[in-house]
């Protein structure tokens, strides 16, 4: 290949690093347990929920860190969570029962997204509190709070379609939550209910990036926890949800560059960089560029908990531009947030082998066929641009490189393809080599994963370090009396 290398090189944090820098180690592990095997590590989710109380603190505020359940079904993650002082947010029944085995008591864990009657019914059992979506799901609760003779329901109020100056509704549309501009039939549905359901706050999630769509959101719940107190219910609490993002590269300069190429394949006037010249939402029609980029910013400075400090010193526009944190703490309430992709920041990652290296004839990128299907590796599912690290059998012999390559999955189907971009590796990968993709803790480990072709699910191990040892075992019999007693217990050292 002559065409000069783009690489998108993985952000990679110090256990993370460690964990890539140990070859033998991670051709051990795929030997022993397959590919594609998802590495976690557990001691990491919980530096990443002390960052975030680092932001509790310097605004002063007190509250909860909620880890989203649904971004990963690991048991070793939910257990390590158990031991540190986070909740979870569960989104199914058996979400729920998992959480209450990993030992999260019920005040540590609230209940979100569609829930069908057993859902419900062990969340009220239980006095987990529910995040309810509607005036339908209030009332259904309430019902069955009577009917089973339970304790009063602790629910927050989920809300959504907030505007911002009572004309333009600046926040997306929702399937969920009960538009803001219709809180008044809820909360008076709520006070009818005062015997059975305790309302304890008012809750938003929204799926954007954007920091002023979400001041606008927290500021709208204040509102409506105004009216709250108005009618004598006595919440507390504002939950903002998730989406906090994740920093996937380690060079904002190789994002740009990548970018500004792809654009130029799409026009035409560079080679295409990916499998049949796709444009991941661009197009080019008669020489003029359309279409929006349809890619998740993987190069994102501002993001996690960094993201959730911008937004908390945010100018309340509907409050003569105080900060939101300070509103926050003018009036006591607490703070819930929910991340689940932020909060799985450098804490796992997939490895992959390589099955077949096959040259094009022409001299196009080479085409290398991995141990994994695509939706074992969800990275571009989800949009996500980032190189695997390659892992040679025998580092000895590094093979010639830089070189280009499509990488395939292991299904008899054209597009399964790990990316559809061509990846550019430091050296050409051998049969038997490793390619570790970093940062898929986070939806991409098992939220798309299939049985395909009876092709087994990929197996996880948990991993963490014992002095300057990595261990490990499988996910299902990680406990955190492993890590914790041989030094996991480190919460600093975040990175
Ligand atoms: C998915 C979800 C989250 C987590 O979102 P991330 O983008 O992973 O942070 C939080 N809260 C609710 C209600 C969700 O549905």
């Amino acid at each position: 290949m002559g065409a000069e290398p783009l690489y998108l090189a993985p952000r990679l944090g110090k256990r993370m690093r460690s964990l890539v820098e140990s070859p033998g180690l991670l051709h051990t592990l795929s030997d022993a347990l397959g590919s594609p095997l998802h590495v976690l590590v557990p001691d990491q989710l919980a530096a990443n929920v002390a960052q975030f109380r680092a932001v509790f603190s310097r605004h002063r505020l007190s509250g909860q860190v909620f880890f989203a359940h649904k971004a990963n079904r690991s048991g070793a993650l939910l257990r390590r969570l158990a031991a540190t002082d986070a909740g979870v947010d569960v989104a199914s029944l058996a979400e729920l029962q998992h959480a209450l085995g990993a030992g999260l008591t019920p005040d540590r864990i609230v209940a979100t997204g569609p829930k069908n009657p057993e859902f419900l019914w062990l969340a009220a059992r239980t006095s987990v509190t529910v995040g309810v979506d509607s005036r339908g799901e209030l009332e259904t609760l309430a019902a069955l709070v009577r009917r089973h003779t339970l304790p009063r329901a602790r629910v927050l109020l989920r809300l959504s379609g907030f505007e911002a100056s009572g004309v333009r509704v600046l926040s997306r549309r929702s399937r969920f939550g009960t538009p803001a501009g219709e809180s008044e039939a809820l909360l008076k549905a709520a006070e009818r209910h005062g015997d059975v359901i305790d309302v304890t706050g008012v809750a938003y999630h929204l799926d954007t990036t954007s920091l002023t769509e979400k001041a606008t959101a927290l500021e709208g719940c204040l509102r409506v926890l105004e009216e709250c107190r108005g009618r004598g219910l006595r919440p507390s609490a504002v939950d903002i949800g998730g989406g906090f993002g994740l920093d996937y590269l380690a060079d904002g300069a190789q994002w740009e560059r990548y970018t500004s190429e792809l654009t130029a394949a799409v026009l035409g006037s560079r080679p295409p960089l990916t499998w049949g010249g796709h444009g991941y939402g661009l197009r080019n029609e008669a020489g003029t560029l359309r279409g929006t980029l349809g890619l998740y910013p993987a190069h994102r400075p501002v993001s996690g908990p960094r993201y959730l400090d911008e937004l908390l010193a945010h100018p309340a526009a509907s409050y003569g531009g105080r900060p939101l944190a300070g509103l926050l703490l003018e009036h006591l309430y607490d703070l819930h947030v929910e991340p689940g992709r932020a909060l799985l920041d450098q804490c796992g990652l997939t490895l992959a082998k390589v099955l077949e290296v096959r040259e094009q004839g022409n001299g196009g990128a080479l085409l290398v066929r991995l141990a994994a299907k695509a939706d074992d590796i969800a990275l571009e599912q989800h949009g996500v641009l980032v190189d695997p690290v390659l892992v040679p059998r025998d580092p000895a012999l590094p093979g010639p490189g830089p070189v280009a390559a499509h990488l395939f999955g292991s299904l008899c189907l054209e597009t399964d393809l790990i990316t559809r971009r061509t990846v550019f590796l430091p050296h050409r990968p051998e049969p038997g080599d490793v390619l570790a993709f970093a940062n898929t803790a986070g939806y991409c480990m098992d939220f798309h994963a299939t049985r395909a072709q009876r092709q087994p699910g990929a197996r996880k191990v948990a991993a963490w370090q014992d002095g300057g040892a990595w261990r490990w075992c499988l996910d299902d019999l990680y406990w955190p009396t492993a890590s914790m007693d041989t030094g996991g217990h480190d919460m600093g050292g975040a990175q």
